[in-house]
């Protein structure tokens, strides 16, 4: 079958820096198609109608992948203020400007000060999405509910 609205698809991809071409991520995914937010709306574009063996290479600008960075999210606390046992690669929640919780990411401890990011680490890089469809079904009512992919290289709850 080819993918449509509501079918269940499961990718092999990789993702490079478009500017360097340097492997960022890669692996397995599985999505709902049809605008669930589950993966970028270009790359769903892209995806219409293929079958499986079939594959797709798109080019996403900033704005089409994981947005600007923003610098308002970027904060210097004092180590003493820090949960213990947190490393640098870790994450931690806390307050974003808006108030709303917010992942940061610890990138750096430097004496008695530690620096996080909440941006995606992939915020602000143009991207190549290179994948292939390895399977596709028709999504079952649950998943539809759910707004995602269940089993294999969806989720599982
Ligand atoms: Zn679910």
């Amino acid at each position: 079958m080819n993918i449509s609205k509501d079918s269940a698809v499961t990718l092999s991809y990789r993702i490079t820096d478009a500017a360097t071409g340097k492997p960022l991520d890669g692996g397995h995914v599985a999505y709902l198609h049809g605008g669930y937010d589950n993966l970028f709306p270009k790359v769903e574009a892209a995806l219409e109608g293929l079958a499986v063996g079939q594959s797709a290479s798109v080019d996403l600008a900033v704005e089409d992948a994981f947005g600007a960075r923003d610098e308002a999210l970027v904060r210097t606390i004092p180590k003493s203020e820090f949960p213990p046992g947190v490393k640098v690669g870790g994450q931690l929640q806390g307050p974003g400007p808006d108030g709303q919780p917010q992942v940061f990411h610890v990138v750096k401890i430097k004496g008695s000060e530690v620096h996080l990011d909440g941006n995606h680490p992939l915020a602000g890089r143009a991207l190549r999405f290179d994948c292939k469809v390895t399977e596709v079904r028709p999504a079952s009512a649950e998943e539809i509910a759910h707004r995602h992919v269940h089993g294999g290289h969806g989720h599982h709850h």
